[in-house]
């Protein structure tokens, strides 16, 4: 039966949310999805939730996370409370994470960032071109994936720093077809077949950090039954981590819908430390809320 055909209390609610890391304040670019995710879901009976994405302890503050709320109030926007705060779920990212260990999917990556960096390095001054992801960032070297199992277990007996790294090869060819979404956004929509080898091993976990965005984001929709995930474009291509992970644990798979970016004056997306376009700096300078709705297109 078509979704639209059904019987309401058979069809699902839908289900939005605005996922803002508390590591700087909002810019007009979070406006535009947060207004977005809200509008949508208040013209589709659906619910709008709240999650703030805080697992990077380091540059999330309880400071940035109030002027979030502040912010979205200003705004006029109405989320269910409380927020989830992704801090305080580490233990369910960690079961997901040991159930990929479990299934012979990930490894522990002892190389730190400077390490990896110097590879690469070493690699392209000889002339070579060292594979990059949609961002540009260098892939992650073999390495450890390639270690020998008695070297492995013993760099973690040792109790060596480490972050757990999907195998990228094995997960896809666990697998075994491709991996398509839903897409209903600003750029090419229907169903978009995932690439995720173009990620190769992403990461899963930090030494410094029990889980990744990637992990966390696919466990939180999940556990929120977020239907529809309504976000900026710059996410597009990590989409096809979010389906693999999603498959691979057996979660479900919201729609997507990745909007338009909103750019600086120099053409670029805007950036966390951009005060002119931050919505608390329009505040003070009097703008009003539809102001930032006009500012977004969205008036
Ligand atoms: N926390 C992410 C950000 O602030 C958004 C994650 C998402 O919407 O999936 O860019």
């Amino acid at each position: 039966m078509a979704e639209e055909t059904m019987p309401s209390p058979l069809r699902q609610k839908p289900v939005y949310r605005f996922a803002p890391s508390p590591n700087g304040l909002l810019h007009l670019g979070h406006a535009l999805s947060a207004f977005l995710n809200h509008d949508m879901a208040r013209d589709n009976g659906g619910r709008f939730l709240l999650r703030i994405e805080d697992i990077d302890q380091t540059r999330c503050t309880p400071e940035l996370e109030r002027a979030i709320y502040d912010d979205l109030g200003w705004l006029g926007l109405d989320w269910e409370k409380p927020a989830r705060r992704q801090s305080e779920h580490f233990e369910e990212y960690r079961v997901a994470l040991d159930r990929l260990i479990e299934a012979g999917l990930a490894y522990p990556a002892f190389l730190s960032r400077g390490e990896t960096k110097a590879i690469v390095r070493t690699f392209e001054a000889e002339g070579g071109l060292w594979p990059r992801d949609p961002d540009g960032a260098p892939l992650y070297p073999a390495i450890d994936r390639e270690r020998p199992r008695v070297e492995r277990d013993a760099l973690l007996v040792s109790g060596r720093p480490h972050a757990w790294r999907l195998d990228m090869e094995k997960a896809i060819h666990a697998i075994g077809s491709p991996l398509f979404w839903q897409e209903s956004g600003d750029g090419e929509t229907g169903q978009i077949e995932a690439l995720p080898a173009l990620w190769g091993d992403v990461v899963l976990s930090r030494s410094d950090a029990p889980s990744s965005y990637h992990l966390s984001v696919v466990v939180d929709d999940a556990l929120q039954g977020i239907t529809h995930v309504v976000r900026g474009m710059d996410l597009y291509h990590a989409t096809a981590i979010h389906r693999l992970l999603q498959h691979l644990l057996d979660l479900p798979q919201p729609a997507y819908h990745h909007h338009r970016l909103i750019l600086g004056a120099d053409g670029r997306k805007l950036s966390k430390s951009e005060g002119s376009t931050g919505l608390s700096a329009l505040r003070s300078e009097g703008a009003a809320p539809s102001d930032i709705r006009r500012l977004v297109g969205l008036l």
